[in-house]
């Protein structure tokens, strides 16, 4: 702990949870209110309302007191039966959380290897489902947004793979880390069950799960026989649909919710990803300058919300991250899992415009420097040329 106050605010630039914008925090701000009460029924449908403009669906989205973890448990237990079987594949570590998840719970999971540097290959998906003739495999689950490598999926070819492949299994999505950061569309892109969470593009603190939830899904529901209780989407529809919830929710992270919605749609939904798009492509250019590696393989996968970097062979990403957060109060993601020790990611996502990841990135320079990092030229000089490129 430092000896003295730190002037100035903490930078937040993990990948999740964000920086929580002043606007939100002065809506939690307040007394809780009866839960029961006529106040609540309006705040709760109009954040029950405003969610299905962010995940793009004319169809109920859940919402639970819970993290993202929770969300992914509640999909799950939802819509499946013990032993069935799951088809998910290996794009980092949350993925590989998802399924040891899957497996706990008594599932047959079918995991596809992957490199931590690639997204879903929707043609090894169609294979794999042409294959299965029988129609074991229940349902498709995959992460849009790997926030582990910054490594993002294409949600709607893999949807398109499952339709060639004429298979019936339910299609199941990880949104967490880029819902409200990066274009996501439940309904046109055929999800069954979105999974979300608050802290992460929605720039909320942690303890909202959400499950956006298709008719199939809804279907499936009825007859899947997984035990559940505290995630049952009978109970919460039920209550829902009068504006409450079966037992006591999160009051006041809804009424951070609807000041979120709020600013979402007074910057505008394509503003959001537009601004996304640019603080990546800002971060990658002074990544490329530094002459370090990008985690993610190939441009087509770039994620928005979030930068994984390598660093040279013999370097400590965790002594760099401790240096930075230490000298700039910069928090800065580990590398996780398999990356432990060998890359460090940059949260660019949430509440955070150009002069802000201007910042971060002269701090992680700086930092870099500081660490001994041989680089080759400024990221910063770069990651300006960006931002000249896009006022041109
Ligand atoms: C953050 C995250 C999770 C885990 O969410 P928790 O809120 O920590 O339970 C799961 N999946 C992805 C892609 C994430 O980014």
């Amino acid at each position: 702990m430092p000896e003295t106050r730190r002037a100035g605010r903490h930078f937040l630039q993990i990948p999740g949870p964000t920086n929580v914008p002043d606007r939100i925090l002065r809506a939690i701000d307040r007394p809780t209110i009866d839960h029961r009460g006529p106040e609540f029924q309006r705040l709760a449908q109009r954040v029950l309302e405003g969610l299905k403009r962010i995940f793009k669906t004319r169809e109920p989205v859940i919402v639970f007191p819970s993290s993202g973890t929770g969300a992914w448990e509640a999909a799950l237990v939802n819509t499946l039966s013990p032993g069935d079987r799951v088809l998910m594949v290996e794009t980092g570590h949350f993925a590989t959380l998802w399924k040891a998840m899957a497996e706990r719970l008594g599932l047959d999971v079918l995991f596809l290897p992957g490199d931590w540097r690639s997204p879903v290959d929707p043609e090894q998906i169609e294979t794999v489902l042409a294959e299965d003739r029988a129609h074991r495999i229940k349902a498709v689950c995959i992460v849009h947004n790997e926030t582990s490598t910054g490594v993002r999926s294409d949600v709607a070819a893999v949807r398109r793979a499952i339709d060639r492949a004429g298979h019936p299994a339910l299609f199941m999505v990880d949104t967490i880390s880029s819902l409200a950061s990066m274009d996501y569309r439940h309904d046109e892109w055929g999800v069954d069950v979105t999974v979300g969470a608050s802290q992460k593009g929605l720039m909320l603190p942690p303890g909202l799960g959400f499950n956006a939830i298709s008719p199939k899904a809804l279907a499936a529901h009825r007859t899947a026989r997984m035990p559940r209780s505290y995630w049952d989407w009978s109970a919460m529809l039920a209550a829902n649909a009068s504006g409450f919830f079966p037992y006591t929710p999160a009051t006041n992270l809804l009424f951070g919710l609807a000041e979120a919605i709020a600013m979402l749609e007074e910057e505008g939904l394509a503003h959001v990803f537009a601004r996304h798009d640019r603080l990546a492509a800002m971060t990658r250019a002074a990544v490329s300058a530094w002459g370090l590696t990008i985690v993610a393989r190939d441009p087509s996968c770039y994620s928005s919300s979030l930068t994984g970097v390598f660093l040279p062979a013999g370097i400590d990403a965790d002594r760099v991250r401790a240096l930075i957060l230490e000298r700039f109060d910069v928090s800065l993601g580990a590398g996780l899992g398999k990356l432990a020790g060998r890359a460090f990611r940059i949260g660019h996502l949430g509440d955070v415009n150009d002069t802000w990841l201007l910042g971060v990135l002269a701090a992680v320079e700086v930092g870099l420097e500081l660490a001994g990092v041989p680089l080759r030229a400024s990221g910063l000089k770069a990651a300006k040329q960006v931002l000249l490129r896009a006022e041109a």
